[in-house]
């Protein structure tokens, strides 16, 4: 059977691609290894973040440098195997991190995330999944007065944005989060207008679902190769062949991989992440997710139990486990709420998939026909999955986009 659509991987971007192109009637076919959402799409701290309009640079300070050697941080470690791996794109994110390329980018990446809410309410609707969707904001803590004050200034300006925030003292903090002890922080941001996701896996799922009720298909199975026919693509998996007019590339950090023996060289690299669920009790329960800033870890309200969640981790996508970082955090995560017992015996880990300009691709492929590429959405794709969603669908079907798509293309790292 000829698909008009084949979009390989169903996590929150490839879903919502699907959702997208098989609302607006392409004969779609969602392939994956897995069950929808069940990678880096479940494990991630489920925030639809309004608020991050600005992204994640390389730390370039001397000082920033040198504190990350010894690699006992708590918000970033590193692997020395994948810092060789991965040396070519560290070295351009090093690059792409200089504060007047971060301007332009930013102001790219922006007009993204103007759209997440209000693209995630759509599929939420039609999902029916309210239930998963708290929008009563996520909270940014800080422990030294200057990054505090600085953080402050930040926020007041990212108003001209539609951003939403409020200034909290501890004891406003403390009347939020009644359970939380926090000695050791001078005062925390409210960001008003993100929202946060008791399930992120579920979420994704119930989208899943909303497309199979428009009669989109889902297969289970693990894509081997991809190759150009014809009159389209041949999509060949472990136990079968699938055809289509066009093909998604939506496969998060695995995307890379799939599209190499295509030509395609793209400087997509991984950063780890690490999450553990700790029972919910009268004694720890949160109304929000919190933020350490200064150690760079997430603690939020799941249905789970709470999920405290880590930074990254720059490791290749199949080393071992290594739980130091977790553990750190850990630590820390136990003088702010009484965490006790654990949920599951082994934490979890997925990989952030990121580029070095910190911008996702989307778009067109460049070398081949009725190839579209999405992925490498770094730490927001959970938020930018639906609005990707719909340019994929504006862009196959050749309609007027809602968002300027160059600054995306897959073809702008030929030229650095
Ligand atoms: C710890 C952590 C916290 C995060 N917190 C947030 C957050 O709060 N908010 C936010 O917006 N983002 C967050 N992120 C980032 C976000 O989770 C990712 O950017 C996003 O999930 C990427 O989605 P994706 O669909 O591109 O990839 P994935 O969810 O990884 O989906 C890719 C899919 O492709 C499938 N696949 C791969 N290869 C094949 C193959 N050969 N054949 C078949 N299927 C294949 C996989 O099985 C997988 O299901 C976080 C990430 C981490 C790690």
């Amino acid at each position: 059977m000829r698909y008009k659509v084949i979009v390989i991987g169903a996590g929150m971007v490839g879903t919502s691609i699907a959702w997208h192109l098989q609302k607006n009637n392409s004969q779609v076919l969602l392939l994956d290894k897995k069950s929808p959402g069940l990678e880096t799409s479940y494990g991630n701290a489920g925030l639809i973040q309004r608020e991050a309009i600005h992204v994640h640079p390389f730390p370039r300070k001397l000082i920033e440098l040198i504190k990350m050697l010894p690699n006992k941080k708590t918000d970033i470690r590193y692997r020395w195997p994948a810092v060789l791996r991965y040396q070519h794109a560290l070295r351009q994110y090093w690059r792409f991190s200089a504060p007047f390329s971060v301007q332009k980018i930013e102001k790219e990446w922006q007009t993204l995330i103007e759209h997440c809410t209000s693209e995630h309410q759509k599929m939420i609707t039609a999902a029916d999944v309210e239930d998963l969707i708290r929008r009563d904001g996520w909270i940014e803590m800080h422990r030294t007065e200057d990054k505090f004050k600085t953080a402050v200034a930040v926020a007041k300006k990212a108003r001209e944005q539609g951003v939403e925030h409020k200034v909290l003292s501890l004891a406003e903090l403390k009347e939020l989060e009644p359970n939380g002890n926090f000695a050791g922080f001078v005062g925390a941001i409210h960001w008003l207008n993100s929202w946060q996701v008791s399930n992120p896996g579920a979420l994704v799922n119930a989208y899943a679902k909303s497309y199979q009720d428009m009669q989109g298909t889902i297969a289970k199975c693990s894509v081997k190769t991809i190759l150009p026919d014809d009159n389209g693509w041949q999509v060949v998996t472990d136990d079968e062949i699938f055809y289509s007019d066009h093909l998604v590339v939506a496969a998060g950090p695995w995307s890379s991989q799939l599209i190499k023996p295509l030509g395609y060289n793209l400087p997509l690299f991984p950063m780890r992440g690490y999450h553990q669920h700790f029972e919910t009790t009268e004694k720890n329960s949160i109304n929000h997710s919190l933020i350490d800033m200064d150690k760079g870890f997430v603690m939020g309200p799941m249905q789970q139990g709470i999920r405290i969640t880590t930074g990254a981790e720059v490791s290749v996508m199949d080393a071992e486990k290594d739980f130091g970082q977790l553990q750190a955090v850990l630590d820390i995560a136990k003088n702010i709420l009484p965490l006790k017992d654990t949920v599951e015996s082994d934490p979890w880990c997925g990989s952030r998939p990121c580029m070095p300009d910190m911008k996702p691709v989307i778009g067109a492929s460049g070398k081949h026909n009725n190839l579209w590429f999405a992925f490498g959405h770094g730490h927001q794709g959970f938020t930018l999955g639906p609005i990707t969603g719909r340019i994929i669908e504006e862009l196959i079907h050749n309609k007027t986009l809602t968002v300027n798509v160059e600054p995306f293309n897959a073809q702008r790292f030929s030229k650095s």
